[in-house]
């Protein structure tokens, strides 16, 4: 039983794993595609430029009357993709948002929003990525974590057997010192918020500095 229902657990999380590096790349293709000005423009919004430098303005059709125009566009620059800005709504939008905003999906499940623009636009929908490329990362994963534990356990058990080997003051802080990083390596592997191959590069230092010790003090 419970295993039953731990395979629907690790199911269910592939299945959704799989659907949000679809979203993301649907939503990457859109924005290669589609500006936000492209979405203004098709919504017959005008665009009114100010001055040589200034962003494009354009009335805000979201708020009421605007004939001062409160919104302003802004084109894609190194830090941020197209987008809009309204001084009266003190809203942002980039091309999916404002596609949202315009065609009342924002309260729509996201994918039905990004199928909706994709045909819009001419975009093709791409398929759904396998959940078995997933699956077999988890399992790489997982024969990381496992090798990492067992040279772990062998670490733990040379640091204690090696203590003699730490005679003297300098060396016995040293001793601590090698404890506490095996113990903050597997706090960080408990919570994963370590790589396994990084772990286990840093399991084989502490590993060397052992044997190191153990080399100039052999014990009895
Ligand atoms: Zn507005």
């Amino acid at each position: 039983m419970a295993q039953d229902h731990y395979k629907e657990t690790v199911a269910e999380e592939l299945a959704k794993k799989a659907r949000r590096v679809w979203y993301r790349q649907r939503v990457e293709a859109i924005h290669a595609k589609v500006t936000t000005y492209d979405v203004l423009r098709s919504n017959g919004v005008d665009l009114k430029q100010s001055g040589d430098a200034e962003p494009e303005q354009f009335s805000c059709p979201f708020h009421g009357v605007d004939t001062r125009p409160s919104a302003r566009v802004y084109p894609e620059d190194a830090a941020n993709r197209s987008h809009a800005w309204c001084f009266v709504c003190q809203e942002r939008w980039d091309a999916i948002t404002l596609y949202a905003k315009f065609n009342q999906l924002e309260e729509k499940p996201f994918g039905q929003m990004l199928s909706s623009m994709e045909k819009s636009y001419g975009l093709e929908t791409p398929p759904l990525p396998s959940e078995a490329v997933f699956d077999e990362k988890g399992r790489r994963q997982d024969a990381l974590w496992e090798t990492f534990l067992t040279l772990y356990n062998v670490c733990e058990r040379r640091l204690c057997d090696s203590y003699p080997s730490f005679k003297y003051l300098d060396d016995r802080i040293g001793y601590l010192k090698l404890g506490s990083a095996l113990d903050k390596l597997r706090h960080r592997a408990k919570n994963r918020s370590i790589d396994p191959e990084q772990a286990q590069s840093l399991l084989r230092r502490v590993l060397t500095k052992i044997q190191e010790k153990e080399r100039k003090c052999p014990t009895g």
